[in-house]
């Protein structure tokens, strides 16, 4: 069965977002919506996963689920053309997840990457959430049928996962699902769409560790939040080795923290890595560098600008968020009712 086009993605409201959420998600989904019915979630259900110290308690959660949809319009995302949401509000993801919980195996689960680094040394402490989130995040994309999902280099063993599940589901109820009119599959196998200069940004300060919201130091990331002076000085402070910039690609090899500026360059600059050394190669990383500030300040400080904007008039933004809902609801409830009728769970 061929299955209609549809993107799906989402960002989780914990903490700050950064370029790294920005260059390798955000982009992209402002792009795909040119192609694409589109359909961008703000994962809530998936923030609550780690320790509430973690994710703020209810106000900050409130707060980040605002400032992620802001950052999301801000950033070119149009919520009336496509559908912006926060997930809990279509409780049909929670409804699919449970029934994806007995489709995954532990096996499956157990081999995946973001559990073990967030549960870290502690994991009879972590959450059942935590270890079932690919499972929910395999919910979020299928009850939309999604067929394509950007995200970020980090996020691809979850894609496989989905997969896998969807494979699983469509094998076990392959009979249910062929009698019901839907053909082979019911699901679709999802492509991930990971591409681009930038799929993997870096620490500032390290640049073998992805940028991410819960590093302790600030300065290991540009937030989207960021004013001009920090944003500057982040990259002007930004480790590098002592070499100038090579000016072919090759000579990034083994240079972690070079490679990763000129991502940034490319990323932002929408050309490739390739055309940033033609135009720096040789050049010493002060000269890169001012290059490079001054364009995540012309990149970055418009869409802070209008975040900050969208951000003190809440109301707008809620409505936003359940006018988005209401049409999300009206997909998952299709694909849930289905889901029910196929696995033998009665409905009236
Ligand atoms: P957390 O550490 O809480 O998981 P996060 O920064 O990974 O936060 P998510 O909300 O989990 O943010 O991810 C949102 C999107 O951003 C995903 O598509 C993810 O792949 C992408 N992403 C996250 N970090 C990076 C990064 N450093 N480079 C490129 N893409 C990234
Ligand atoms: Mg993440």
């Amino acid at each position: 069965m061929a299955f209609r086009q549809r993107v799906f993605s989402g960002v989780q409201p914990t903490g700050n977002l950064h370029l790294g959420n920005y260059l390798g998600a955000i982009v992209k989904f402002v792009a795909l919506q040119q192609h694409f019915d589109c359909i961008y979630c703000v994962v809530d259900l998936h923030a609550i996963t780690v320790p509430v110290d973690v994710w703020g308690g209810p106000e900050v959660l409130r707060q980040s689920t605002r400032e992620v949809t802001a950052a999301f319009i801000a950033s070119g995302i149009d919520p009336n053309k496509h559908i912006v949401f926060n997930q809990s509000q279509v409780h049909q993801h929670a409804e699919l997840a449970w029934v994806f919980n007995c489709v995954a195996r532990m096996g499956w689960l157990n081999r995946m990457t973001q559990f073990k680094e967030k549960a870290g040394k502690d994991r009879e402490n972590a959450s059942i959430g935590l270890f079932a989130y690919p499972s929910l995040m395999a919910a979020d994309i299928l009850v939309h049928r999604a067929t394509h999902v950007p995200v970020g280099e980090d996020q691809k063993q979850h894609l496989e996962l989905c997969r896998d599940i969807a494979q699983k589901f469509n094998n076990d109820f392959g009979e249910s699902i062929r009698a019901r009119g839907f053909g082979d599959a019911f699901f679709p196998l999802t492509e991930p769409v990971i591409q681009g200069p930038a799929t993997r940004v870096m620490s500032l300060r390290d640049g073998t560790k992805k940028m991410s919201k819960s590093d302790a130091s600030d300065n290991s990331r540009i937030n989207l939040t960021d004013d001009t002076d920090t944003i500057a000085q982040k990259i002007r402070r930004a480790k590098t080795d002592p070499e100038p910039l090579p000016s072919e690609e090759a000579g990034l090899e083994a240079r972690p923290e070079a490679d990763n500026l000129v991502g940034i360059y490319a990323g932002l600059a929408e050309i490739t890595k390739a055309e940033v050394l033609k135009q720096f190669g040789n050049a010493q990383f002060s000269t890169f560098k001012t290059a490079l500030a001054e364009l995540a300040v012309a990149k970055l400080s418009p869409i802070a600008a209008e975040m900050k904007r969208l951000t003190q008039d809440p109301g707008h933004i809620d409505r936003v968020l359940a006018d988005g809902s209401e049409r999300a609801s009206a997909i998952a409830a299709e694909t849930m009712n289905a889901v029910k009728d196929i696995v033998g769970l009665i409905r009236h």
